[in-house]
């Protein structure tokens, strides 16, 4: 999955309104974010395999970032790094709920490789990916449904906060759509590097998050 963790991400605003969206996307994506380190790192591998799925290529090998039992870690350091930081239990809570997450919409649509611990050999994925149609279906939905939850939640509070609000998104959109329609990266390093660029989208998110407020709920505006 892809922008569907951004939907999560997006959604979870609703839950943790003064969490930054920065820290709820890198919450939502984290173990996307740490999987290319790992894997420059050599501690996890891909590989481009052809026809894997029909719309993702790859082979992977990836026990820290992507079993079960590492997800609910990495869940709980962020969440107990949050509070640490910032006192805020609905935004670590929320955080590591989000964290979690990914686990299941990659199990969602991920073929079978994902581990429920390290070293483990049972391998879960309901294969969504084997259709183009459904994982758009489903994935485009999920971003639709958490991009309008953010953009109620909030407004902008100048031209940053609108322009790279909605810059964000369709930049998301035509990434999204060109990794359907295009060739698969040449190979593992190339989508390492590429993968480490997700980091900025959290950055970017962050920034555009600090330029919009949120919106009063109908029950208490004057
Ligand atoms: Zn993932």
């Amino acid at each position: 999955m892809f922008i569907g963790h951004y939907a999560v991400g997006f959604a979870a605003k609703r839950a943790a309104p003064r969490a930054s969206l920065g820290v709820l996307i890198a919450a939502a994506g984290l173990v996307d974010l740490l999987f290319p380190i790992f894997t420059l790192a050599g501690f996890e591998q891909v590989r481009i395999e052809p026809g894997a799925t029909a719309v993702a290529p790859f082979a992977f090998v990836y026990p820290l970032s992507h079993s079960l039992l590492a997800g609910v870690g990495w869940a709980l350091l962020f969440a107990v790094l949050y509070w640490a930081l910032t006192r805020y239990l609905a935004g670590a809570v929320t955080i590591a709920l989000a964290v979690v997450s990914h686990w299941l919409l990659d199990a969602l649509t991920h073929r079978p490789d994902l581990p429920l611990y390290p070293g483990g050999t049972t391998l879960i994925g309901l294969g969504l990916w084997n259709s183009v149609a459904g994982t758009v279906l489903v994935e485009g939905l999920l971003f639709v449904a958490g991009v309008w939850v953010y953009a109620a939640m909030t407004r902008p509070r100048d031209r940053t906060g609108r322009y790279a609000f909605w810059s964000f998104v369709a930049l998301l959109v035509v990434l999204y759509v060109s990794s359907l329609l295009g060739p698969p990266p040449p190979g593992a390093y190339a989508m390492a590097v590429v993968g480490l660029l997700a980091w900025l989208f959290v950055f970017w998110a962050a920034w555009f998050d600090r330029h919009r407020t949120e919106r009063c709920p109908p029950s208490t505006s004057r």
